[in-house]
């Protein structure tokens, strides 16, 4: 089929996207190819599903090997492939428990879930009457619990009524939040960095202060790290960019190594231990694939070579981006390998922006109005990156 055929057969799958025109059949590293063997550099990286880059050897032989052994069992039994992965996922978050889920939505209603039993069983708040404070302009999944307490239309119209018991305060703001706290707070739920937002990065101490907050009212710091976290940043967790250790980490995306859905919630037994048999579960959550693939992404982080990676090409992208700053972009966010870029508006739209670095050989992804997110996986060379920015320097000068 030629492209066109391909798009054109897309129209029988629900409208839930929007995607650019673009059929893709191969990807190595940080580069993908489409069916008419035109090579793109992949600067979105699945949202950071991909931080390893597409087909990372370690991975790709991780699940290959897995793939003839044993790929499903269901939780009913005990596979060969668990306990190293919850010990090797516990090891590099410094916590006891490792929950595992699929996807990262999945992996966020289970911390909402733990945090509310955790809430009623520990702290002793009231039954059914549990709150959690999670901050304004989130992204934490697409199930109907999650979109109630976000403020974005799109997400929310049309799918109500909505999960009571979640209380939204402005994102950085630690006197907002701290004063939304009550006695029946069980949690708050926040992303160190939030990405779909734009990379916003949070105002210096605003974690510590959370954490702090959270250690006094005696409230569950439930940090979603599924996009911030893994090496993104420059460090394993974004929350690490504060010193700050949250009481439950959610993991997600790169977790699965671009290769299967893999989602974890990681914490200690005093919180993650008030699930009991039968409580909570996934038929495919820790299945043996699941589990080696997510075991070789943890081996890899655990060098810290991707987080050093993610450093060094992150100061070339926040160099290369300022040197765009009034030439077409108004600002920029950079946390390591990671930025949101804000483009002027009478450029175009993010998507717009978006549509002309494809012509340029550049996949990018708008997140709202006119900015753009730029996540290339961590594996991408310098020289790769620096043309993916001239393309963009190319787009906005246009
Ligand atoms: N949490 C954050 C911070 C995310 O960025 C995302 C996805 O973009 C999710 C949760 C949801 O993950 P998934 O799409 O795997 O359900």
């Amino acid at each position: 089929m030629t492209a066109e055929e391909v798009i054109r057969a897309g129209a029988r799958s629900a409208h839930n996207y929007n995607p650019l025109p673009v059929v893709l059949g191969h990807g190595d590293g940080a580069w993908v190819t489409d069916i008419d063997g035109t090579r793109h550099l992949d600067m979105l990286a699945g949202y950071s599903a991909l931080n390893f880059g597409h087909g990372h050897p370690a991975l790709v032989a991780a699940a290959q090997s897995q793939l003839s052994a044993l790929t499903l069992t269901s939780r009913a039994f005990i596979h060969d492939r668990f306990a190293d992965f919850c010990a090797s996922l516990g090891d590099l978050c410094g916590k006891e428990q490792v929950l595992p889920m699929n996807t990262g939505a999945e992996a966020v209603e289970t911390a909402i879930k733990v945090s509310r039993k955790w809430g009623y069983e520990v702290k002793g708040i009231p039954a059914d009457s549990a709150e959690i404070v999670v901050a304004r302009g989130n992204f934490h999944g697409r199930t109907t619990t999650i979109v109630g307490f976000s403020d974005d239309d799109g997400a929310r119209e049309g799918f109500g009524p909505f999960s009571p018991g979640f209380t939204a305060v402005p994102y950085g703001d630690l006197a907002a939040l701290e004063a939304a706290i009550t006695p029946r707070t069980a949690a708050v739920l926040i992303e160190p960095i939030q990405g779909e937002g734009g990379v916003i990065i949070p105002p210096e101490g605003y974690l510590r202060g959370v954490r702090e907050a959270c250690t006094r009212e005696n409230v569950l710091f439930v940090a979603d790290e599924i996009q911030s976290g893994l090496g993104r940043t420059g460090r394993t967790f974004a929350c690490e960019h504060e010193d700050v250790v949250p009481d439950l980490y959610v993991l997600g995306k790169a977790l699965g190594g671009g290769i299967v859905p893999v989602s974890a919630v990681v914490g200690n037994e005093d919180v993650l231990g008030v699930i009991k048999p039968g409580q909570h579960g996934s038929t495919f959550g820790g299945n043996p694939l699941a589990c080696a693939v997510a075991t070789e992404v943890v081996r890899l982080l655990a060098t810290g070579e991707f987080q050093q990676r993610a450093r060094e090409l992150g100061a070339v992208l926040d160099q290369q981006l300022t040197s765009l700053v009034g030439d077409g972009v108004l600002a920029h966010r950079t946390r390591g390998l990671w930025a949101g870029v804000d483009i002027d508006p009478s450029i175009g739209s993010g998507r717009e922006i978006c549509e002309s670095l494809l012509d340029h050989r550049v996949l990018a992804k708008d997140t709202h109005g006119s900015t753009i997110r730029l996540a290339p996986p961590i594996v991408i060379s310098e020289e790769d990156l620096v043309w993916g920015l001239d393309q963009l320097g190319a787009v906005l000068r246009r």
